[in-house]
């Protein structure tokens, strides 16, 4: 296949060119580096099957002429992390939504597969877990700014699946919850990259709120392996999919695990004072809301492709923490 990602410079992209190139496709990405960064893919660069354009996929003439060479585009710029969304988010609801509407509109030129990155958002609120595909939704109110990345991940979703009953576009929607692995970065709250770099600093592990908040994660190597199994079945097209592990844990559980993990010989204790609660407020904006707990309901996916994660959580926390370890300074990292 001949693949166009967008966002392909960052944390779920460039796995997902690596392991598109393993499997002997053609990869080319776009990418503006808002927040994916050139050292994620600049091992492929020289690949003879691997272009790069670092470009917004707002300018219609790049993304013109890339998707025209492709058979099928994986949608994933966006912007991403709580953080970030709370404190940009017109920033967050215009890149979602008009970059979709580009992506959508061009394949629909050249009538390429799509299949778009959604997210766990969509599911906003909604207490029955775990969460199916076909649940209804529930936001927050329109004055909380987390809610307008969970609806600019809706339109994304309405928007690629009316393409595809008006126009009869093939687009497949991924919805992921909460990948992990190397590559992501903590700038953006990503609690698994901050935890082990606070770890790894000395620093205490900032758990925010009361710590019993849960959520299941997936290591991102998973995840890219049920990306390629949905781009190996066309059938897929107007269809959702939950992509999630399937461990849930606490957020302060997740802390003493980390701890556990990479301080074996000092394991997390009662009240440890490695660990640090933060009030939600204080972490985000007041006002802020959370999610209680989060869990994939996967067996749509499983029953179409047989796909399950595999990697333990403590593999990944282990990789994650040589990759932060090898890349100096780690108080840096802390900070930013
Ligand atoms: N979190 C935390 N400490 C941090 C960063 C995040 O306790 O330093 C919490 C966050 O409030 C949420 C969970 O960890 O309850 C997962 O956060 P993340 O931003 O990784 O993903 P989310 O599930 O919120 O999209």
């Amino acid at each position: 296949m001949r693949v166009l990602i967008t966002g392909g410079a960052g944390f779920i992209g460039s796995h997902l060119a690596e392991a598109l190139l393993a499997a002997d496709h053609r990869v080319t990405i776009m990418d503006n580096l808002s927040t994916g960064r050139f050292e994620n893919i600049a091992h492929l660069v020289g690949h003879p099957a691997f272009h790069f354009a670092i470009d917004s996929i707002t300018n219609d003439i790049v993304l013109d002429r890339l998707t025209s060479e492709c058979d099928l585009v994986f949608h994933l710029a966006a912007a991403v992390g709580v953080e970030l969304i709370v404190r940009q988010p017109v920033h967050t609801i215009e890149t979602n939504v008009m970059g979709t509407e580009a992506v959508l509109r061009t394949a629909a030129r050249y009538r390429a597969r799509v299949l778009i990155a959604s997210t766990s958002e969509v599911y906003g609120k909604g207490s029955r877990v775990p969460f199916n595909e076909a649940d209804d939704v529930l936001l927050g109110p329109t004055n909380k700014s987390r809610w307008a990345y969970a609806a600019s991940k809706m339109v994304d979703e309405f928007l690629g699946l009316a393409y595809y009953q008006e126009q009869g576009l093939p687009v497949t929607i991924m919805r992921f919850f909460n990948t992990i692995g190397p590559r992501q970065t903590g700038r953006y709250g990503m609690v698994i990259p901050r935890l082990v770099a606070q770890a790894l600093a000395g620093q205490p592990l900032t758990v925010y709120g009361d710590g019993q908040q849960s959520r299941c994660f997936c290591d991102v190597a998973d995840v890219v392996r049920a990306a390629l199994a949905l781009a190996a079945r066309p059938d897929t097209a107007g269809e959702v999919f939950n992509i999630g592990g399937s461990e849930e844990i606490s957020i302060l559980d997740l802390a003493r695990l980390i701890l556990q993990v990479l301080f074996p010989q000092a394991p997390p204790a009662d009240d440890d004072p490695r660990i640090q609660f933060v009030a939600y407020a204080d972490a985000y904006a007041p006002g802020f809301e959370d999610m209680r707990r989060r869990v994939p309901d996967t067996s749509k996916l499983r029953a179409l492709t047989g796909w399950a994660p595999a990697i333990p959580l403590p593999e990944t926390i282990r990789r994650v923490a040589d990759t932060l370890g090898r890349q100096a300074p780690i108080s840096e990292r802390v900070r930013a």
